[in-house]
């Protein structure tokens, strides 16, 4: 039993949704394109899980949050993927691929072949096993990735409220399950092994303004340890969770947020890999030019840096899906994709977005005793990473801006001081050509404040050709 199509698009989430609406746009025909999916839901907007599906009223609930609402775009409901001719294969996993002859074969011991496949199988959560703890398929212990976890985590929060719940990690699912959990009326501690939380991107002056949050909101912090064992009662629930450093936490459920890993298994021996990702080019086709990865699974050069990159966010997956569907259908007007990173998260009544790299040395700016601050990463004397918390819609664009120009930072006091209008004033500046790096820069400077220099200046000679310099500097500073 087989069937045969143009295009495959294995996996059925974020990726998948944007590049079927983009494969709609350029005029795909009615039986050329396939999706593949595992989950028995079409397309949704994953970072929706531990969002709004979680909130004790009024949560979101699909077709509310299929794709492609995230981006203000069309919702793609099952009558759209019919209306448009494209065959959904949903509930139904890939258990091996063959590349060489274009073929995959499903769980239901279907072959699907096809002429051109593009891989969005996304990441799974990395489980408690991994790392030598058991008990993780308890019924009150609960991972977030897809739709049932969401669904199983919703039931088991509505079992347990005014109860006691420890969050494992510090991450993205943690940080945000954790005020979803408080939102429930649940107790949270969070453990994990850090110095603080969202340790991959946030600086220390950045979390402790989260965890300081978190702790208004009743969230205790446990950190530099780790999970070692579950306590269970006699009908096999985690009554109690145990640390390496000796100490016990009474647990009425356990979340658990350690991190994912990307779905290569079916093409590891098939495909080239770099950093756990299917490696692409720019056009995002991988090592056979039949096969294309986009999404969290694939590994891609991000030009602005000037290396390859595997990302684990939505954005990405979006923009890559976009990327992938115009290379394949209009290979003579794309060029290579330029991907600015891009990051958000939203819990409580905070909001932050992050673009760029979050190395080199940081300058804090703004108030951290109030809603608006963020900070600025510079590396080889150029701005390369922005992270702003509770911005408008402007300042976010401003910091994007800002970070695609990656100017030139001579004075780090200077940007500092300038704070947040640095972006701006820079964001108001013409665009750069697209391709950067960090050794060639924009033209844009911020330069050494002509005060510095000025102050210095007026010891050593008079007044009269300092007030000319500063006269003179103002009118010729650029930033
Ligand atoms: C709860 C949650 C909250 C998030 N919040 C944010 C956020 O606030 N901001 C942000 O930037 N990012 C967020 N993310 C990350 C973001 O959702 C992912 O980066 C994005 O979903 C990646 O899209 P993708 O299409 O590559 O993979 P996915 O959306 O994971 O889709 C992969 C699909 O492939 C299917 N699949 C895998 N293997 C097979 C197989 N063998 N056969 C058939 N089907 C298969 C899976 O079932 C799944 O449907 C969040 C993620 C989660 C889980």
């Amino acid at each position: 039993m087989g069937r045969a199509f143009v295009y495959v698009i294995l996996g059925g989430g974020v990726a998948a949704g944007y590049a079927a609406l983009e494969f709609v746009k350029k005029g795909v025909s009615h039986g050329e394109l396939c999706i593949i999916s595992e989950e028995a839901v079409v397309p949704y907007e994953r970072p929706a899980l531990s969002k709004g599906f979680l909130l004790p009223e009024d949560p979101a609930r699909l077709p509310s949050f299929h794709t492609c609402v995230g981006s203000n775009e069309e919702r793609l409901t099952p009558k759209w993927y019919k209306e448009n001719g494209i065959e959904l294969v949903i509930g139904t996993r890939v258990k091996s691929a063959d590349v060489r002859r274009k073929t995959l074969l499903t769980a239901t011991g279907e072959t699907i072949s096809y002429q051109i496949l593009i891989i969005a199988t996304g990441a799974r959560a990395l489980k408690l096993e991994e790392f030598g703890v058991t008990g993780s398929d308890a019924e009150n212990v609960c991972y977030l990735r897809d739709l049932a976890d969401a669904t199983r985590l919703v039931n088991v929060m509505q079992c347990c409220s005014g109860g006691d719940a420890v969050v494992i990690g510090g991450g993205y699912i943690g940080m945000e399950c954790a005020a979803s959990l408080v939102i429930n009326k649940i107790n949270v501690t969070m453990v994990f092994p850090e110095a603080h939380c969202m340790a991959r991107l946030f600086t220390s002056k950045i979390a402790s303004y989260y965890e300081d949050f978190y702790k208004s909101k009743g969230v205790k912090f446990i950190k530099g340890t780790v999970l070692s064992s579950f306590d269970f009662n006699p009908v096999g629930k985690v009554t109690a969770v145990n640390l390496r450093d000796g100490s016990r936490l009474p647990a009425d459920m356990v979340v658990v947020g350690i991190g994912i890993r990307p779905n290569t298994s079916l093409f590891e021996g098939q495909l080239t890999l770099e950093k756990g990702g299917i490696k692409v080019n720019g056009r995002l086709q991988s090592s056979n030019s039949s096969v294309y990865a986009v999404g969290d699974v694939a590994t891609f050069p991000v030009k602005l840096f000037g290396e390859t990159r595997r990302l684990e966010h939505v954005d990405s997956a979006r923009k890559s899906a976009k990327h992938v569907v115009a290379a394949i259908m209009e290979p003579d007007k794309i060029g290579e994709f330029d991907y600015l990173p891009f990051f958000y998260s939203r819990v409580f009544t905070l909001s932050w977005q992050f673009y760029g790299d979050g190395v080199g040395e940081v300058v804090h700016f703004g108030d951290f005793s109030g809603n608006t601050f963020g900070a600025y990463w510079v590396s080889k004397g150029h701005l390369i990473g922005s992270f702003l918390e509770g911005g408008t819609k402007e300042e976010y664009e401003a910091i994007a801006k800002a970070t695609r120009m990656m100017p030139a930072i001579e004075d780090l006091a200077e940007l500092e001081r300038q704070g947040l209008g640095f972006a701006l004033t820079a964001s108001q500046k013409p665009q750069p050509s697209p391709s950067l790096d960090v050794s060639c820069g924009t033209g844009l400077v911020l330069e050494k404040p002509i005060y510095a220099w000025h102050a210095t200046a007026g010891v050593v000679v008079a007044a009269s050709i300092a007030a000319f310099a500063y006269w003179y500097g103002r009118r010729h500073r650029r930033w």
